[in-house]
């Protein structure tokens, strides 16, 4: 069966980048009516936060990424110890003392020959003797897994055939001194022990991958399929790394970006699929292609965001809003009409709260000197409200009739006197709506 996993360490708020890792493994998963589980990487009791773990469901299911079970790293060190003996019994698996300074030294010293910054293997040749002093001297060491210097190869579902050859990298350190297991290892355990048949994550993996496929096979388990999704770059092709702060789910909801806005832009974002607001998830998942995704980078402007979150909002039924209507004061008899009137006209929810102060204070007028003169008859001609349907054709009739103008000369100057805008909605359904007109006087 389909089983597919999305995996964030609860360290931070988790942002568009790893949405599109989490969207992605979803889509796998529904599609085939399989399995998703939430992973939380929590193996460094430091920097793992159970306020993050929450934040992290919380954002997940706003969009409505539902997960089928959470699994927690923290509770599985049990199995990552039997893992590391399995490899210890096996030779697969050895202790390092280098301190970080001498392996930073080693690295300079390699690219400076220009040589792959690779893991020389000196603690291999340490002799038990000397292990045990380096232990006395310095405390544990870490603990390195052996890969076999051969070449690694999968068919990756986004980029295509992959070969590496295992011995341009480093062996990786599952342990570290403090005897805390490092994700390489615990994330093996994991995929393997769940029976993941499908992990899709950044291209930042890939060399993790190439390990991670060696490690499976040395723990005799079964390799999953693997796709690497390229990573997201602002605008103009920029690195997004250091602005991903600012693009947390968090901060895009709080800004009122509508979750079928977001999830029908990142489910095509980087495919050769158009991209299509969707009305549902189920259309989201029917719409969905990982064979459609390319390898090149995929540009993310939260920009469009905002066109989409419009087009949420104009289909919106009247039950969806109702309370967020009636928190800005609008009165119950009239919240419906409101919004048929604002509902095409604003971007986010956030955006009512000005059409409802419009209706209810009246705008500050705008009015050009050319039309100072008709403005000032046809507020003479504006009766006083409480305004129905019909009042903009009467008034504007009376307007014409009284001045001689017409059409756009007309209406223009009538509707920026009254909203202080060039644009908005339909006059005639507006009208009704409001409390006040300031040009009035
Ligand atoms: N915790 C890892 C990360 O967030 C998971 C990577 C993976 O999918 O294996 O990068």
């Amino acid at each position: 069966m389909t089983t597919t996993r999305f995996a964030p360490s609860p360290t931070g708020y988790i942002h568009v980048g790893n949405l599109r890792t989490a969207l992605f493994n979803f889509l796998i998963a529904r599609k085939a009516g399989g399995t998703f589980i939430l992973r939380l990487d929590d193996t460094d009791p430091e920097r793992s936060k159970p306020e993050y773990a929450d934040a992290i469901m919380e954002d997940l299911e706003w969009l409505g990424l539902t997960w089928d079970r959470v699994e927690r790293q923290s509770e599985r060190l049990d199995r990552y110890h039997a893992a590391a003996n399995t490899l210890r019994d096996m030779g697969r698996f050895y202790e390092a003392f280098e301190t970080p300074t001498e392996l930073d030294l080693k690295r300079k010293k390699q690219l400076n020959m220009g040589k792959p910054p690779v893991y020389d293997r000196s603690a291999l040749a340490l002799t038990d003797d000397e292990k045990t002093a380096l232990r006395t001297e310095r405390g544990n060491g870490v603990w390195r897994f052996k890969l076999d210097h051969e070449r690694i190869e999968w068919d990756d579902g986004i980029l295509g055939d992959i070969s590496i050859d295992a011995a341009s990298v480093s062996d990786p350190v599952l342990i570290r001194a403090d005897g805390q297991f490092l994700y390489t290892l615990a994330s093996v355990c994991d995929d393997v022990d769940f029976g993941i048949t499908h992990v899709v994550r950044g291209s930042d993996h890939v060399t993790n991958t190439a390990t991670q496929i060696q490690i499976i096979k040395a723990l005799d388990g079964i390799v999953p399929s693997f796709a690497h999704h390229s990573l997201l770059t602002g605008r103009e092709g920029e690195a997004l790394s250091k602005r991903l702060g600012t693009l947390s789910l968090r901060d895009l909801r709080a800004g009122g970006v509508e979750p079928m806005a977001l999830l029908s832009l990142m489910a095509r974002l980087g495919s050769s699929q158009p991209i299509e607001l969707r009305a549902s998830m189920d259309e989201i998942i029917a719409g969905f292609d990982l064979s459609t995704f390319g390898a090149a980078p995929t540009k993310f402007d939260e920009n469009d965001l905002f066109p989409l979150t419009a087009n949420v909002n104009a289909a919106k039924p009247y039950a969806l809003v109702a309370d967020d209507i009636r928190a800005l004061g609008v009165p119950d008899d009239l919240a419906p009409r409101f919004w048929d009137v604002a509902r095409e006209n604003i971007t986010t929810l956030a955006d009512l709260e000005g059409w409802w102060a419009l209706c209810r204070d009246g705008a500050e007028p705008l009015v050009a000197d050319e039309d100072a003169e008709m403005v000032a008859t046809a507020m003479t001609l504006l009766p006083p409200p409480p305004y129905d349907d019909t009042t903009w054709k009467t008034w504007t009739d009376a307007v014409k009739e009284a001045t001689g103008r017409k059409g756009k000369g007309l209406f223009m100057p009538l509707r920026k006197a009254v909203t202080g805008m060039e644009r908005g909605p339909d006059m005639s359904s507006l009208m009704p709506l409001l409390q006040k007109v300031r040009a009035k006087g």
